[in-house]
């Protein structure tokens, strides 16, 4: 872990991998007068997701996440839906819906269109003089630098299909472990676009499965209409840290392993990391210090709620939808699950326990096996090599 110490910025900072975290940090520093090179493996940003719609979730904070992003100094010149009311179900079918007065989340998409989130970062750090290198890997950083590659593991799985509707925009999920074991399915349909998916936390190997019963759950219940399919799935990493460090360099985002372990809501995160790290290496400051202040609290509570969610079973999901259905302030609700309070500080152990005793899918033996785990969670292939 390195020592505190003031930074000169004589050479460009190197960042690997343009995602949220990444063009985050690049554009804090490139805030300050520092010379940032990005280099990204693709020829696009946001490449893994492909147009994914993704939801930036709108409880963590009391202030409204864009305004948020907009105090810390980070365009929010992206298409973003603000999201009140949806519709849950739960594993008999019932039908749970919930209203918000405020935001919940603001559905966004990731990947290299115009109006993506991805691109505005992008768009934001380039006019800010930040040179960016696509198709290029970083395999090796030795001077001052970010390490921002996105998962090196897979804790969860979201698998299913992107497609063109005539449905009306909306949200639906459905909690059954029969569809997405531990996790949830979710379908998101924006302005004649959409994705479904099944989002699960083990039962890899029987990924189709899970997906095929989710495309029928969803056209019994809600009529889902898919013209122009395409199948999509990526995975999620979900891990707390003794330190973000690799070497002298800060590892932020998903690198990281920073994730909301409950549900998979890692852009802010991500977000947050890259501006973290940025502002250690402008300040001289610990990251390490940096993160666990800004972060840790709400991240080990995501894991106490998690090591719960994963214990319920579909009657207790069901409990749980009928309690949020009749919530006059959502919002406020889900933001007070996400803050650290003595039950929860109390029952971190056993839940960092449980969870990272859990990372290996036991369902999957891992043999001869091409479910998106052994595809992607066994190594560290994306991250450069760090000399200190
Ligand atoms: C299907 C799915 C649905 C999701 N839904 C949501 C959601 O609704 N809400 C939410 O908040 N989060 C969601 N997430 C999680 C969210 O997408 C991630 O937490 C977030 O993108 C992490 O950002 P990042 O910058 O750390 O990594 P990434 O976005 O993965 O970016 C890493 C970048 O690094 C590049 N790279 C890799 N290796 C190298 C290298 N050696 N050199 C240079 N570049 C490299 C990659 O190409 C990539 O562009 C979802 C994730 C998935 C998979």
């Amino acid at each position: 872990m390195p020592d505190e110490k003031n930074n000169t910025h004589d050479t460009p900072v190197e960042i690997a991998g343009a995602g949220p975290a990444g063009l985050a940090a690049a554009i804090t520093l490139a805030h300050a007068g520092c010379q940032v090179i990005v280099y990204e493996t693709h020829k696009e940003v946001g490449h893994r997701f492909g147009n994914d719609f993704q939801g930036l979730e709108n409880w963590t904070t009391k202030e409204d996440v864009l305004s948020v992003l907009e105090g810390q100094g980070l365009t929010t010149d992206f298409d973003a839906v603000p999201c009140h009311n949806g519709v849950f179900f739960d594993f008999i079918g019932k039908r749970h819906e919930i209203k918000s007065d405020e935001t919940l989340f603001y559905l966004v998409e990731r990947g290299p269109g115009s109006g993506t989130l991805d691109s505005a970062l992008l768009r934001q750090a380039q006019s800010l003089g930040v040179d960016v290198h696509f198709n290029s890997r970083l395999s090796q950083m030795s001077g001052e630098g970010i390490l921002a590659v996105g998962p090196r593991a897979a804790d969860a799985i979201a698998v299913g299909y992107h497609f063109e509707t005539d449905m009306a925009d909306g949200f639906w999920a459905i909690c059954d472990n029969e569809l997405a074991p531990k996790g949830y399915a979710y379908l998101l349909v924006m302005k004649g676009r959409g994705t479904v998916k099944s989002c699960m936390f083990s039962g890899f190997k029987q990924e189709k499965l899970y997906v095929q019963r989710t495309l029928e759950a969803f056209q019994r219940l809600v009529g889902l209409e898919m013209k122009n399919s395409k199948p999509h799935g990526g995975s999620g990493n979900f891990h707390i840290p003794h330190s973000a460090y690799s070497g002298s360099h800060p590892l932020v985002g998903e690198q990281a392993g920073f994730q909301d372990t409950l549900w998979g809501f890692g852009m802010r995160l991500a977000i947050s990391s890259g501006m973290l790290a940025a502002q250690s290496l402008l300040n001289g400051k610990n990251y390490d210090t940096l993160w666990q202040q800004a972060l840790k609290p709400q991240m080990d509570t995501s894991v106490v709620n998690r090591a719960l969610y994963s214990l319920m079973g579909n009657r207790g999901y069901s409990w749980c939808l009928r309690s949020l259905s009749n919530k006059t302030d959502l919002r406020g609700s889900l933001q007070r699950q996400y803050q650290p309070s003595l039950p929860k500080r109390l029952l971190a152990p056993w839940a960092r326990h449980r969870h990272e005793s859990q990372r290996k899918d036991v369902s999957c033996d891992h043999i001869d096996c091409h479910c998106i785990w052994c595809r992607g969670g066994c190594c560290d292939d994306n991250l450069p090599e760090s000399k200190s």
